[in-house]
């Protein structure tokens, strides 16, 4: 018996193929990733990545299917507005599943089946329908097995959190997006570039770098997610007599009103401050973003500046515009190797306004390079979430574990 499983994400999977195991202890058993429906895609590469790390470590073959996400956005059109088990999720699983099958055909497989049975959202019948479908008359049986009985559902969130695995907040097509999170779906649509804080590219980067240490290097891992203060800057502008003034929004700044016009009215140390809307500048020996060390909850609108504007900005009345956005966010930290290493370093996982950060290629390097240190036990790698707002990743992992982070290890461009 050869098995293949189409594989919709990590969470669904883990217990789902430890029972393919157990049950069809002699059937080879092949795992084929396919989710062209998920949107955007840095939320499919998290998908992927995780079930990934997942087959590793269950010792399962992987393959992974194609994004192909016109076709699967051509094979909905019409049925956009349906609600969740409704036609275009049935459209969905037969667009999945035939595909899974001729990939079954391809390696040889004499049966079918599918993770997405192993979801508590979904419809099972819908899902048995859907599979005995595409297979009539194939030769390939569809397997449509019910492991969500029997406390199956509970052991699957077990194992997902035994394993620290990503877990999705909605299904995963831009309409259930849109249905599931109502107005919320703004930041899951927007990337700014690089890594920001709390963003799925953050995730993402923490992800692949897990499954790199662990799977590549044989390293230990813990991760711990925790919620902060997120900021965000959507746009600003500073000028001076109509003219762009080249600058970086100091973290927590709020937004500024339409277009603030304000005078200088003081300078103390490096900061110049204005007769309107708190605006402060802070002026810096040369132009770049830097991270937050500790927030102070002033929030007032500020820009980080060259100091090569000094003078035209004491004397000049300046036109400023400002949005910024602050609510709770997720992150994590992730330590590699052990706890009682004897010193732990710090790497920032996310990415400053400027995009510098730490590249993943550069991570590895690293990685790899003190492999045999972090192996004795002389250091353990901690990336850490959400550094650049206040390096609240780090303070949370030391709160949470009562280890002090050593050094720091800094950035380059990504
Ligand atoms: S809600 Fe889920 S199952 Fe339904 S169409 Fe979207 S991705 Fe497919």
């Amino acid at each position: 018996m050869k098995l293949l499983v189409h594989i919709c994400c990590a969470p669904d999977a883990v217990y789902f193929l430890k029972r393919l195991r157990e049950d069809y202890p002699q059937a080879s058993i092949v795992g084929f990733f396919y989710d062209p429906n998920i949107h955007p895609y840095e939320e499919y590469r998290l998908r992927y990545i995780e079930t990934e790390r997942t087959c590793r470590e269950l010792g399962i073959e992987l393959y992974e299917g194609e994004y192909d996400l016109e076709g699967w956005l051509s094979s909905v059109r019409g049925y956009e507005e349906e609600p969740e088990r409704g036609r275009r999720c049935a459209i969905c699983f037969d667009y999945r599943l035939l595909r899974s099958l001729e990939f079954a055909k391809k390696v040889g497989a004499t049966h079918l089946t599918t993770t997405l049975l192993m979801s508590p959202k979904k419809e099972f019948n819908m899902l048995k329908e859907s599979g005995q479908k595409v297979c009539e008359n194939t030769g390939i049986e569809f397997l449509a097995l019910d492991y969500r009985k029997g406390g199956g559902t509970q052991e699957m969130f077990r194992l997902s959190r035994e394993l620290e695995l990503y877990h999705q907040d909605y299904c995963g097509c831009i309409y259930g997006l849109f249905k599931q999170k109502k107005g919320e779906v703004f930041w899951d649509l927007v990337s700014f570039g690089g890594r920001p804080p709390g963003s799925k590219e953050e995730m993402l980067f923490i992800k692949e770098v897990r499954l790199y240490a662990e799977t590549e290097l044989g390293l230990s891992c813990r991760e711990w997610d925790f919620d902060f203060l997120n900021w965000r800057v959507l746009q600003g502008k500073l000028e001076v007599k109509g003219q762009v003034v080249p600058s970086f929004v100091r973290p927590y700044s709020a937004s500024v009103r339409g277009l603030l016009k304000a005078d200088p009215v003081e300078k103390a140390g490096n900061v110049i401050y204005y007769n309107k809307g708190g605006l402060r500048i802070f002026l810096k020996e040369r132009l770049e973003d830097e991270p937050l060390e500790d927030f102070d909850g002033i929030c007032s609108p500020a820009f980080l500046v060259s100091k090569e504007y000094e003078e035209v900005l004491t004397k000049e009345r300046v036109s400023v515009s400002l949005q910024t956005h602050m609510e709770p966010g997720r992150s994590s930290v992730l330590l590699m190797g052990s706890l009682q290493a004897k010193d732990i370093y710090a790497i920032p996982a996310d990415t400053l306004q400027d995009s510098r950060g730490l590249s993943l290629e550069a991570l590895k390097e690293l990685l790899s390079s003190s492999l045999e240190e972090v192996l004795r036990g002389e250091r353990a790698y901690l990336l850490c979430g959400a550094y650049s707002l206040g390096r609240t990743g780090i303070k949370y992992f030391e709160q949470r574990t009562g280890r002090r982070v050593k050094a720091l290890l800094c950035s380059q461009t990504p």
